[in-house]
């Protein structure tokens, strides 16, 4: 069939040009590919339209995974025999008529491309009824259309409840190698579940039934709030053990959960995140969350979290990408800064214990912490160690002329709150005494988090204090070893070290920060070196937190030592005090929690 693009064209085409437009048919199946990949973005694109439509209940019904048949029905507006005949129409759409309109979109749709992109690679029919305006009464009955393979039929009379039902049988039926790159039918039904349940988490007050193969696999009633809607879909657990996260920075407003570290996944499957309504992966948003649970997991875990963003639809694109899952934010940095804020001071809030029974199963392990690379195994011979305890730094420097800035007189005044008396175990492990059960710590980790947050501390004042070496500490390294450090001499400076190139084999060290109590620039300096063999090009901020971590861990009680009552003491009081004392700077355990009932289980007096 010619079309009156093609007659423009044909003079050349009746001699020897090799290049003709394609056919409209062909244009929109490969169109189609954009939007519509597999049955679960049938399912996103119908239940979308469903909720533009202002469906309070929608019903999916699939078979097959959704490969044969994906049927979505809605209670919302419906539409009328005239509005039918465009349905199927490419960029025919009743969400946006000016280009004015792009600057603020509140729907989900508004391209008009889903319904002709399926109507092109798949069998579609739609059902539909206009709810009545006013006394009017619309439309008495229903109409019908079809669209198999781009080809349109015409509108129909047909009897129909008020709202619509669109049914897309054999998806990719004329496109066989599209087909054949659709998966089980157990995966793709777990696909469409995804979508399914993430538009039912992002819209509180709207009702959803899945029924696959007439078999009902998820349902949630209109009237459900967000934390039983994770319940249906994710499990009591999850559910119970969430933390409320609320916050408004002017137009900015963050609500939702997030879960306790000690639930973090291997994958980022549980991390939502809804804007306006739209549930989106984006780049912004997803490395916030992660920044909100810094040092509180290990590297390779992923945060569980749901949550509920919304922004003045003006100062967001969400034109970016067809599948519109990520968008562009105007003030990136200080949307950056506000969830990173509010995501921590809620995860803080969060029961952050390692519970021993999750000891027992070695996830932890097998979370990828690799367990023999403690650096305090090699620990240098050891003098007899006191816990230090961190001097407020408003006070007057103490009394040590010598060294004005020095590090802390050790604790000697008793620790506040009940002393119950704690047992060290192989100089390593105390137990004591909680509510509700007891716990272990590792000395090591918890003096070593201690250290780190008043270095750390002392960084974000700017007043890491520096003792300088009356006479230089030379370190001898190898040349391209020297090049390394010493060119990080600048950024080092920012935690009170200093330190440059001697010559091309000695890095030559000045001064150290003053807290650390037995400083070894040596090893210091090793460290450094490590850090940046270790990642290359390190930025600023990871390189200063890596060398306070290891200065920590070098001047922190070790496995090993053994400590005094009093000791003890200061330390378990020290870690009290901090905001989070129940993780290392890595994410390892301090300390692991055992209740009563893990005991009873233990026992087998409950199951
Ligand atoms: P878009 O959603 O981007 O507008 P679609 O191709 O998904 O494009 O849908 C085209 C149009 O069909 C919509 O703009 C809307 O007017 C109408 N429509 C689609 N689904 C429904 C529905 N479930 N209820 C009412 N109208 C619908
Ligand atoms: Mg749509």
């Amino acid at each position: 069939m010619a079309s009156s693009e093609t007659g423009a064209a044909g003079g050349a085409a009746a001699g020897t040009g090799r290049i003709a437009v394609l056919a409209e048919h062909v244009r929109n199946q490969i169109a189609a590919g954009e939007v519509i990949e597999r049955p679960a973005s049938v399912v996103k694109e119908l239940v979308e339209n469903a909720l533009d439509a202002g469906a309070t209940q929608i019903r999916i019904e699939l078979s097959a995974g959704g490969t044969e048949l994906v049927r979505v029905s809605d209670d919302g507006a419906g539409m009328g025999a005239v509005d039918l005949a465009l349905a199927f129409v490419p960029h025919a759409t009743s969400k946006l008529f000016r280009p004015e309109d792009l600057e603020h979109i509140a729907s989900l749709g508004f391209r008009g491309e889903a319904l002709a992109s399926m109507g092109s690679v798949a069998r579609c029919t739609i059902l539909s009824r206009e709810r009545p305006a006013g006394t009017g009464g619309a439309g008495a009955t229903g109409a019908r259309i079809r669209c198999e393979g781009g080809q349109l039929s015409a509108v129909e009379e047909a009897g129909a409840p008020v709202g619509t039902s669109v049914e897309v049988r054999q998806l990719f039926y004329n496109t066989p190698a599209r087909r054949r790159f659709l998966k089980s039918a157990p995966v793709e039904l777990g696909r469409c579940l995804d979508v399914v349940q993430r538009l039912a988490l992002a819209h509180v007050g709207v009702g959803f039934v899945v029924e696959h193969d007439q078999r009902r696999v998820f349902d949630v009633e209109p009237a459900m709030d967000l934390r039983g809607r994770i319940r249906r879909a994710f499990g009591a657990e999850l559910a119970q053990a969430l933390e409320p996260v609320e916050a408004r920075d002017g137009d900015l407003v963050l609500t939702g959960f997030v879960a306790p570290p000690r639930l973090a996944r291997a994958d980022t499957a549980r991390q939502m995140w809804f804007l306006n309504g739209r549930s989106l992966r984006d780049k912004v948003l997803l490395r916030a969350l992660k920044e909100g649970y810094r040092g509180l997991l290990f590297e390779s875990r992923q945060p569980v979290a749901f949550l509920v963003l919304s922004i003045d639809p003006a100062r967001v694109d969400v034109n970016v990408h067809p599948a519109k899952s990520e968008v562009r934010f105007r003030d990136e940095r200080r949307l950056f800064g506000f969830i990173v804020h509010a995501v921590r001071a809620a995860v803080s809030r969060t029961d952050l214990a390692t519970p021993g029974a999750r000891l027992v199963d070695t996830s932890l392990r097998r979370a990828g912490f690799d367990v023999g690379r403690e650096l305090w195994t090699a620990r240098p011979p050891a003098e007899p160690f006191v816990v230090h305890e961190a001097p407020a730094r408003e006070e007057p420097a103490r009394d040590e002329p010598a060294r004005p800035s020095a590090p802390s007189a050790p604790l000697t005044a008793p620790a506040p709150g009940p002393r119950t008396s704690v047992l060290q175990i192989a100089r390593t492990y105390l137990v004591r005494e909680v509510e509700g059960g007891f716990e272990i710590v590792d000395q090591h980790a918890l003096h070593e988090r201690i250290t780190y947050e008043a270095l750390a501390a002392d960084l974000a004042r700017g007043a890491l204090e520096q003792q300088r070496l009356l006479v230089p500490e030379l370190v001898e390294l190898a040349p391209h070893e020297v090049s390394l450090v010493a060119a990080e001499a600048e950024h080092l400076k920012a935690i009170g070290i200093e330190l440059e190139a001697f010559g091309t084999t000695t890095i030559a060290v000045h001064a150290l920060p003053a807290r650390l109590p037995h400083p070894r620039p040596e090893l210091l300096v090793r460290d450094v070196l490590a850090i940046l063999e270790e990642n290359r090009r390190p930025t600023r901020e990871r390189l200063l937190e890596e060398v306070l971590h290891r200065a920590a861990c070098r001047s922190s009680v070790m496995a090993g030592d053994a400590l005094s009552q009093e000791a003890i003491q200061a330390l378990l009081a020290r870690g009290a005090a901090l905001e989070n004392d129940q993780t290392c700077v890595h994410g390892r355990p301090t300390r692991v929690r055992f209740t009563l009932a893990d005991l009873e289980r233990a026992f087998l007096r409950r199951g």
